[in-house]
């Protein structure tokens, strides 16, 4: 899809020149102008104001010096980024991801979806994003907590529980959390809930780890059933085998699915017979091994090696849950081509812009990142309502409440699209629910 009006060809532009070198961000950016045209033209006001001008760029950008020392005694320095992207309807939240790969522009264009997404939650959150390039992978803990204390320690100065709130993302779950929570507490000689996605016992809340995977599924279902279809018998391919997709596996399974495929960034598993997923929680959320010993204990499960082959296994519903862009076209012809009906996505921006058209111009049905996942930080917004209330809720209670969540976010993206002429394209619905509510607020706060 190319844009048309003048107004966002121009803008484009200007997005493109001043981010050079960024093609994620460049890419998340001309997708949610893309669907946001017929805002453009139904309402004149929002451009008056500068709204698109301004949301397309971040409020504030940190990058400093993380210097640490590894098991050798050797220094070791990784860079640290935090963006603060827009804080017109709540205070900043977003991720923490720890991985090789990062750059200031994928962390851009996380904390750019990270608007749209907290706004859909309809729960009262700026977005931002932050990370470094430090891989905890084939680290000890002891250099994990080192790398954390300082990272804290310099992160400490720009962030608090009503100014920026940051969780997990790759590479950064319940033990890095645990080391930034202690960091920051001892800094500021404060506990408050400055950090989401927190151990039980010190402030996090119950269904925060399983939120992502099963509002994923909630959303998924959700879409289903506007369609028609059901999660019952239906072949599942999940990729990743990380936070979002171990917990997706689970809803999926619970639903009636069979998940036959998991993977990490080195490979792929193939069970026809079934993912064994406390095989998986052992492997991954204790043991910290690869995916593919696996077929130790399953030989009869098949382990290849690299993470694209993972589209060719037939499936009737794909849910990608490792990384960005890791669905191309080519795979999601093979997707379309062995009868996969349903993507729906766990990760951050998984399909590339011309796999998503692939998908649409197919009739497949379509779950956007920005809506199918924003269970984990619906989630992380109920662990911020717990934390000022001193209270904890129950399992149950926080499932019900993101259960209701993602229902209703099923609901605005499908609402919206029909208002805007583009029904059951759930990612332009998705896109334009999520800009409305802070574009309206940005207007009313003026130009800041
Ligand atoms: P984890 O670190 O727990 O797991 C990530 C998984 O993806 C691992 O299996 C990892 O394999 C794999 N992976 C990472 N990078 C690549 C790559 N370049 N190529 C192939 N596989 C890769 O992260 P999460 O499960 O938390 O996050 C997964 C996705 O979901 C991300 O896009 C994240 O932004 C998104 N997300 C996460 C939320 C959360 O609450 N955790 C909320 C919303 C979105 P390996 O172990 O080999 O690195």
């Amino acid at each position: 899809m190319a844009l048309k009006n003048q107004y966002l060809i121009d803008l484009m532009e200007t997005v493109k020149k001043r981010n050079m070198g960024e093609p994620e961000f460049i890419q998340a950016v001309t997708e949610v102008l893309e669907t946001l045209e017929p805002v453009v033209e139904k309402r004149p006001d929002l451009v008056e104001a500068g709204v698109l001008e301004r949301i397309v760029e971040p409020e504030r950008q940190i990058m400093f010096r993380v210097p640490w020392v590894d098991d050798n005694g050797k220094v070791q320095v990784n860079r640290g980024f935090r963006v603060q992207f827009n804080s017109a309807i709540g205070p900043y939240k977003g991720g923490i991801r720890l991985h090789p790969s990062v750059y200031i522009g994928i962390i851009k264009f996380l904390g750019f979806e990270q608007v749209f997404k907290n706004s859909l939650t309809t729960l009262p959150m700026g977005g931002g994003k932050g990370g470094s390039d430090f891989d905890p992978k084939g680290k000890s803990d002891g250099e994990v907590m080192r790398f954390c204390q300082s990272f804290m320690t310099e992160l400490s100065k720009h962030i608090g529980a009503d100014c920026d709130v940051p969780a997990g993302d790759i590479g950064t779950g319940a033990r890095e959390v645990g080391y930034m929570f202690g960091q920051y507490k001892r800094l500021r000689n404060e506990f408050t809930g400055v950090l989401t996605g927190k151990g039980l016992t010190y402030g996090g809340s119950l269904a925060r780890t399983e939120a992502t995977g099963y509002g994923l599924l909630y959303f998924t279902n959700e879409m289903l059933q506007a369609n028609g279809m059901s999660l019952e018998g239906k072949t599942v391919v999940v990729s990743g085998s990380g936070n979002v997709a171990i917990y997706a596996t689970e809803k999926a399974m619970a639903y009636g699915a069979k998940v036959v495929a998991l993977s990490d960034s080195n490979g792929y598993i193939y069970d026809k017979n079934g993912i064994d997923l406390p095989l998986v929680k052992q492997l991954k959320e204790v043991e910290r091994k690869r995916i593919k010993e696996y077929v130790t204990v399953h030989p009869e499960a098949e382990y290849h090696e690299g993470c694209k082959g993972i589209w060719t296994i037939p499936c009737d519903i794909a849910l990608p849950c490792a990384t960005q862009n890791e669905i191309d076209k080519e795979s999601a012809e093979i997707l379309v081509k062995n009868g996969c009906k349903v993507v729906s996505e766990g990760a951050n921006m998984p399909s590339t812009p011309e796999a998503i058209e692939t998908y649409l111009s197919n009739g497949l049905l379509y779950g956007p990142a920005k809506a199918a996942n924003a269970g984990g930080v619906a989630t992380s917004g109920l662990e911020m309502s717990q934390n000022s209330e001193r209270l904890s809720w129950t399992f149950e209670e926080v499932d019900e409440k993101l259960h209701n969540i993602m229902k209703n976010i099923f609901k605005s993206c499908d609402e919206a699209a029909k208002e805007y002429g583009m029904e059951g394209n759930y990612m332009a619905g998705a896109n334009i629910a999520g800009f409305l509510k802070v574009a309206e607020a940005m207007k009313a706060q003026g130009c800041v």
